[in-house]
């Protein structure tokens, strides 16, 4: 690891000033820690936003749950307004790596980093949630832009993803048992602008599936799924699993979210 300087500012201000000037911005250090050490990366300034208060919190505003970018995973997994609200988006939380990872990473930084196999990417795209910056406010539709790459600018700051209450809402992930990142992973939401479905793990980046949201406009139900074709040609191939693989598991987990939305459907309402 090189040296760098390290900044904790307590006040957004003091953050964007030192990330305007070069700093790295540092959340739970879980992927940039890792990235550093093996010197893919080499900030000279790293400005950990720890203490920043601002970015901690979630809050029920009007029909959205707005989570402050440095809230932990476990955080979304046990907040009272996300289990009532968002039932599924606290089901992700607790899915994602292990008990550790969860007490660590945070919202912010998957949503920054945009791994190809993260889990909030898919629910930032299903449930269409706003990304808030320090500067403005992006659609998640326009924010993902494939693997690593995002619409965030140089030195710009996240702080906060609000996500839209959907009517129902399920995400099933199929793990890559080392990791416990999504192989494939789905997240469904039937919300007022129709169903929506992002799929993670399986391509280049989080994307969302036409067919798979047209069939399910026409009938929301897990049968409605059993004639659609998803194509492989560019889907992920890898040690862990074929394109043609992957490509059955987005078709199953998405029959699996839709049975689960249902279900829960049917307890909550
Ligand atoms: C073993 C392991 C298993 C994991 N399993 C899963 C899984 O199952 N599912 C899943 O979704 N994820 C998984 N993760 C990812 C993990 O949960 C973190 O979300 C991810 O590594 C980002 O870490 P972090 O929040 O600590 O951000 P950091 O590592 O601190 O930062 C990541 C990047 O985001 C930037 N950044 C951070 N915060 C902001 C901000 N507010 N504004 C702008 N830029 C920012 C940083 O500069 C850096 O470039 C796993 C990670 C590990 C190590």
């Amino acid at each position: 690891m090189h040296a760098f300087q390290y900044e904790r500012p307590t006040l957004i201000n003091e953050a964007t000033k030192l990330l305007a000037a070069g700093g790295q911005a540092l959340a739970g250090g879980q992927t940039l820690l890792a990235s550093m050490k093996v010197r893919l990366m080499s900030p000279e300034t790293l400005v950990d936003l720890n203490e920043v208060k601002e970015l901690h919190g979630i809050e029920h505003v009007g029909d959205t749950i707005v989570i402050g970018a440095m809230s932990k995973h476990q955080s979304v997994e046990n907040n009272a307004d996300v289990k009532k609200f968002i039932p599924a988006l606290s089901e992700l939380a607790s899915g994602i790596g292990d008990r550790q990872i969860r007490a660590i990473g945070t919202i912010g930084g998957s949503v920054a980093n945009n791994d190809p196999a993260a889990c909030y990417p898919s629910a930032c795209l299903a449930l269409g949630a706003t990304i808030q910056t320090n500067k403005r406010k992006i659609n998640a539709q326009d924010y993902f832009l494939g693997m690593y790459a995002t619409a965030l600018e140089p030195g710009e700051l996240i702080t906060s993803v609000s996500f839209p209450i959907p009517k129902r809402a399920a995400y099933a992930k199929f793990k890559q048992p080392a990791s416990r990142f999504a192989l494939v992973g789905v997240f469904v939401a039937q919300t007022d602008h129709g169903v929506h479905v992002a799929v993670t793990g399986a391509g280049n980046g989080v994307f969302r599936h036409k067919g798979l949201e047209e069939a399910l406009n026409k009938s929301f139900t897990a049968e409605a799924l059993e004639g659609i074709q998803i194509d492989k040609s560019d889907l992920n191939e890898d040690i862990h699993a074929s394109a043609a693989y992957r490509a059955n598991l987005i078709k199953v987990q998405t029959q699996v979210a839709v049975r689960h939305a249902i279900a829960r459907a049917g307890v909550l309402d």
